[in-house]
């Protein structure tokens, strides 16, 4: 039966794209994307991938067309559906941003009173701009925000940024941040029966990926009159494995790390008397 699959939309070409499939390959879930593909069924998992422009994924989702789907936070508080937020993903991190041109005297929100602000994103600045009390002029445009400050069109321009490099390049610079954004798993409301079932095996799988992601696996030799201090260090899943080595008065300690501060673990484990330290990445981990 049709319905036996979780339809779910991603970004066809653009950011978001090649993070997404990486994602549910990363998950085992093999399928083609040949290009100019609009949608594939998954070989081993009961799933069928729809290739959209991100715009479009909320509302596709809304109407039934796709289950679930994987865009910016920014495209689903723009859009006026209400899906459900499953899981953040950790890829396609951005803002969106005020940014005016250089010459601009910006010193407070205040000083865009009555000026004209170019964006894609006209619910979001407006909300943004009601709230703050201020009253401007919203011209939405669908693409190239950036320029247009420089062909008179806008004063001030609200577009997402990430390293910043665009807004240099177009002799802008950044004002306020209105929203921090990043992709998330997101789904219809009310979700029910086999998609349902399906899109909680799909979570469970990318959260042993994301988790094994951001974690490493290390193992170290350690005399044993350091074991004590150096499990200090190891917090691991549970506790560190420890296991004797063949030569006496020497141990192996197996644990898992953060990767977001292993540099300092590992400078840590060294100082304390670990020696042969091996690092390895772990393909999912299984909470
Ligand atoms: P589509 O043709 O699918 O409509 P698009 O041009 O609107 O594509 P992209 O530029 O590919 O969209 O961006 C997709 C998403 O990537 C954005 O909605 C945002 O969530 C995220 N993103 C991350 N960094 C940036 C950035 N620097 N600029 C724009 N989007 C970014
Ligand atoms: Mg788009």
């Amino acid at each position: 039966m049709q319905d036996q699959r979780l339809k779910i939309a991603i970004q066809k070409s653009g950011r978001l794209s090649e993070p997404s499939i990486g994602l549910l390959r990363k998950c085992d879930i093999a399928f083609d994307n040949g290009a100019g593909k609009l949608r594939s069924t998954a070989y081993d998992f009961p799933l069928e991938i729809l290739f959209l422009r991100d715009d479009d994924i909320p509302q596709y989702i809304e109407d039934g067309v796709a289950d679930a789907g994987i865009v910016g936070q920014n495209i689903l508080a723009e859009s006026d559906c209400r899906l459900e937020p499953v899981e953040m993903l950790g890829f396609g991190r951005c803002r969106l941003c005020l940014a005016v041109p250089r010459g601009f005297e910006y010193r407070t929100l205040t000083d865009l009173a009555g000026k004209r602000i170019a964006t894609s994103y006209p619910k979001i600045l407006n909300t943004f701009l009601a709230k703050k009390g201020v009253d401007a002029d919203i011209h939405s445009i669908s693409g190239s925000v950036e320029i247009a400050p420089s062909i008179g069109v806008a004063d001030a321009i609200c577009d997402l940024v990430s390293s910043g490099s665009t807004l240099l390049t177009n002799g802008l610079r950044e004002a306020e941040t209105i929203m921090e954004s990043e992709a998330v798993l997101a789904a219809r409301r009310g979700l029910d029966g086999p998609a349902k079932q399906i899109l909680s095996r799909l979570l469970f799988r990318i959260r042993s990926v994301n988790a094994a992601r951001d974690n490493k696996y290390i193992l170290l030799n350690v005399p044993n009159e350091k074991i004590a201090e150096i499990q200090k260090l190891l917090p691991g899943m549970k506790s560190p494995t420890v296991m004797p080595l063949a030569i006496g008065g020497w141990s192996s300690i197996h644990s898992v790390i953060s990767e977001h501060d292993f540099w300092n673990v590992v400078e840590q484990l060294k100082a304390a008397g670990a020696e042969g330290i091996l690092v390895v990445s772990i393909d999912q981990m299984i909470l």
